[in-house]
């Protein structure tokens, strides 16, 4: 791979509606490189795709292709092709012809045009189908005709929108082992878009994972899997036991009230962190070795290896191994040092801190109202004076998605789900902030949802006017 940006993205920003969709983009797409742009459904990544295929102009932010600012350029001048998930054939013209389309707009000389189309349809696979309708091709061949289509005219660059998302499984599969052959055989650049985090890791040189608008982490496949940047990346990528933590000093960390080795340093005695552990890098011991112990709970047969649900403390942990235990029986557990990974959390606090005044109390009721982004909020079993200016730590627990669709703060986007081995930990945004929740439910991400409170367990004190606690 050459160390040359054929595209780079500048601090790209996009909105729709007024709602931020692409949010500060930078990117470096490598010449010759099969980058990956990998996230949930409504991250962005389509987006980005058709800002560098010139399709949409970003709201800020710069595009540079070779180095070149390329802001305005039209998608026909820029040296970059396009191949959708619905690849749009030409119906009426054969295999030939869909894939000689491009060059006969560009008018060149018949036998160039058939000598470049041999040789493309070589490289896909499909020497000897010249002649045959599209229609009568199956799904696979079809995708390779528009790869064909796409290839050339020679671009520099090919963006490639799920291409595989129609195909079946075992034609998908073989589909992309086949794309990444015809990427190195041609020597191009690939961008391709997916959801699918096995594609991404199966066909990349890199992957960029995005999240909600924004770049969680670019790095190669083996990267990301072994060092995600933050629990959203480890959970996205592969399986993963994501627990709560907490740092004793450097190189040890408190699990489920067990003491870890691990190979972090820096994060400041006693933070709160995520740590990522992979199935497979857990080992099971006899009980007395184990750092943890725990009761096997379900053992499932995958093929390679047996898939183990562990009940430690509370928390169920995910356990990848080739030799199974009894379910009922008791393990110990052992991790080695630098298979445990230490991340910050996604959320800076362990509480939801809202600072708001009072602005309605009721002496006879013993309750208040706040306001929270317009909304008025009893607190139940709480009184203070009117204007009086509270500040509150509200627990996860303390916020719930109203089960009956009406909440005391509406559309609250869910902007990540994490399995903690006990509950799902949610990041939601609101209009002002992000809030921190948990849930017994498998909520889904990237959709919005009504919120209400429970001030039940929050912690409510006053502040003085220059923000200091009353004592
Ligand atoms: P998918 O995997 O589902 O294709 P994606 O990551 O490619 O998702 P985008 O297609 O880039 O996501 O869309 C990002 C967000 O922008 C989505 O919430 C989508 O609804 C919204 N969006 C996309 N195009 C438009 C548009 N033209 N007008 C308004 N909203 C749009």
């Amino acid at each position: 791979m050459e160390q040359k940006a054929i595209v780079s993205l500048k601090n790209i920003n996009v909105k729709f509606d007024g709602e931020v969709i692409l949010n500060n983009i930078d990117l470096d797409i490598m010449d010759k490189e099969f980058i990956t742009l990998l996230g949930p459904s409504g991250c962005g990544k389509t987006t980005t795709l058709r800002i560098i295929g010139g399709f949409l102009e970003p709201d800020s932010g710069d595009v540079f292709y070779d180095g070149k600012r390329i802001n305005g350029t039209p998608p026909n001048k820029r040296n970059v092709n396009t191949v959708f998930q619905k690849y749009a054939l030409f119906p009426h013209l054969n295999v030939f012809e869909n894939v000689a389309f491009g060059l006969k707009l560009k008018k060149l000389p018949k036998a160039e045009i058939k000598e470049k189309v041999k040789k493309m349809l070589s490289i896909v696979d499909l020497k000897g189908y010249e002649k045959r309708a599209v229609s009568k091709l199956s799904g696979g061949q079809q995708q390779r005709v528009a790869i064909a289509r796409a290839l050339v005219c020679d671009p520099d660059v090919l963006l490639l929108d799920e291409p595989l998302g129609a195909l079946d499984l075992k034609l998908r599969k073989d589909m992309q082992i086949e794309l990444k052959a015809i990427q190195k055989m041609t020597k191009k650049t690939f961008v391709y878009v997916t959801h699918d985090q096995e594609e991404a890791l199966t066909m990349s040189d890199r992957v960029c994972v995005m999240n909600n608008g924004k770049i969680e982490q670019i790095g190669t496949p083996i990267d990301i899997y072994n060092e995600p940047a933050n629990a959203f990346v480890a959970d996205f990528i592969g399986e993963a036991n994501i627990l709560n933590g907490f740092m004793l000093q450097d190189f040890k960390v408190n699990i489920l009230g067990a003491e870890f080795k691990c190979v972090d340093k820096g994060f400041g005695d006693g933070q709160a962190v995520d740590v990522v552990i992979r199935p497979e890098d857990i080992e099971v011991t006899t009980p007395e070795k184990g750092i943890l112990t725990g009761e096997v709970t379900g053992v499932v047969f995958k093929g390679v290896h047996y898939e183990m649900e562990v009940k430690t403390r509370g928390c169920v942990w995910l356990i990848h191994s080739t030799v199974a235990s009894e379910v009922g029986s008791q393990i110990g557990m052992y991790v080695a040092p630098d298979n445990i990974h230490i991340m910050n959390k996604l959320f800076p606090t362990a509480y939801n801190e809202i600072t708001a005044s009072v602005i309605h109390a009721d002496e006879e009721e013993n309750s208040v109202t706040i306001s929270v982004e317009g909304n008025d909020v009893e607190i139940p079993n709480t009184y203070y004076e009117k204007g009086t200016v509270l500040k509150i730590k509200l627990p996860p627990e303390g916020l719930k998605i109203a089960g009956n669709g009406i909440g005391q703060l509406n559309d609250a986007y869910i902007e990540s789900v994490i399995w903690k081995g006990e509950y799902n930990e949610i990041i939601l945004e609101s209009d002002e902030r992000k809030w921190i929740m948990r849930s017994a439910q498998d909520e889904q991400v990237a959709t919005y949802v009504p919120i209400c409170f429970d001030f039940s367990n929050a912690v409510i004190l006053p502040v003085d006017r220059e923000g200091e606690d009353e004592v």
